[in-house]
């Protein structure tokens, strides 16, 4: 009896010790894949990161699941696009999460945007029309060198968090952006031949990658972003693209095939599905995956005779 009290006193020492030496991860949740991917370059084996949306979402309407609530109530950081991007499903799991760290204004609360310009902020800022754009277009991520702002976000706020693996982060960080560096010259290499060249897409998710890589984002499908097309915008879309010789529609992953095939028929442009985060098609893993997936899909379909 008492060689059994012993060995359980012993075991529970054991497994105290093993609480305390184990050093604790710092829990992220991020919106997005991409966040999650960048999150885990900086963050290491002293982050446990979980994205909310798997790769196929839309960025606007990520579709809400029970197990985001505990999810939320338990992280340390919750990582985001911001300029309202996640503004139809955040802050309602923010508030549902009842986690004080992480709420705006909170040091867990990591807007990605912040130091970021937008592009085409409209005059006024409200949803009351169902633009989903009310502070300038949120698809910044989709430029690579404004990515890095990005991991500049997350790694002050993972230092903040953990200022004990400070010089692990900054390392994993720099490495990081050294890597993505030596990427960008790879595709803005490729994507010069085709400089000047227009494209359309369904929803506008392009101003940013078309300005880094010397294209002309020419229109969107959608009549405003977040709301349908007409019969009427499509029909003037048709005529002007065949006017301007516009070559290229994109449809993202989220949005039916059909208006963007009609559109790419009538005017002979050709067809691309690109994601707009890493998962939104096969082999785009990660963010450099996605947007080497994207320059790839790009300059092969615009080589075409
Ligand atoms: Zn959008």
């Amino acid at each position: 009896m008492k060689l059994k009290l012993l060995c359980f006193t012993g075991f529970a020492l054991f497994a105290a010790l093993a609480a305390v030496a184990q050093p604790s991860k710092v829990r992220v949740v991020t919106t997005l894949t991409d966040l999650a991917d960048l999150t885990r370059n900086v963050g290491g084996e002293y982050v446990q990161v979980r994205s909310l949306a798997t790769g196929v979402e839309d960025t606007h309407g990520v579709p809400m699941k029970p197990s985001f609530v505990p999810l939320l109530n338990r992280a340390d950081l919750v990582v985001l696009v911001g300029f309202d991007c996640e503004h139809a499903f955040l802050p309602a799991l923010l508030e549902a999460s009842r986690n004080p760290r992480i709420q705006p204004g909170h040091s867990g609360y990591v807007d990605c945007s912040r130091g970021v310009t937008p592009l085409d902020v409209p005059k006024s800022t409200d949803h009351s029309e169902g633009d989903v754009h009310p502070y300038g277009n949120p698809h910044y991520l989709l430029d690579p060198v404004l990515a890095k702002i990005a991991v500049q976000n997350i790694c002050a706020a993972l230092i903040a968090a953990a200022p004990e693996h400070a010089a692990d982060f900054t390392r994993n960080r720099d490495a990081y952006l050294a890597q993505l560096d030596i990427k960008i010259a790879g595709w803005r290499a490729e994507l010069a031949p085709f400089k000047g060249t227009k494209f359309v897409s369904y929803h506008e998710h392009w101003p940013y990658f078309a300005e880094r890589f010397g294209l002309v984002y020419f229109g969107t499908i959608e009549l405003k972003p977040g709301i349908d097309p007409t019969p009427r915008h499509i029909e003037e879309l048709i005529t002007t693209m065949k006017s301007e010789h516009v070559p290229l529609v994109v449809r993202e992953p989220q949005f039916p095939e059909k208006v963007p095939a009609l559109i790419a028929k009538e005017t002979g442009a050709a067809l691309v599905k690109l994601p707009i985060m890493p998962g939104g098609v096969p082999d785009t893993d990660n963010y450099i995956a996605e947007m080497e997936y994207i320059v790839n899909t790009m300059a092969t379909a615009l080589k075409k005779p």
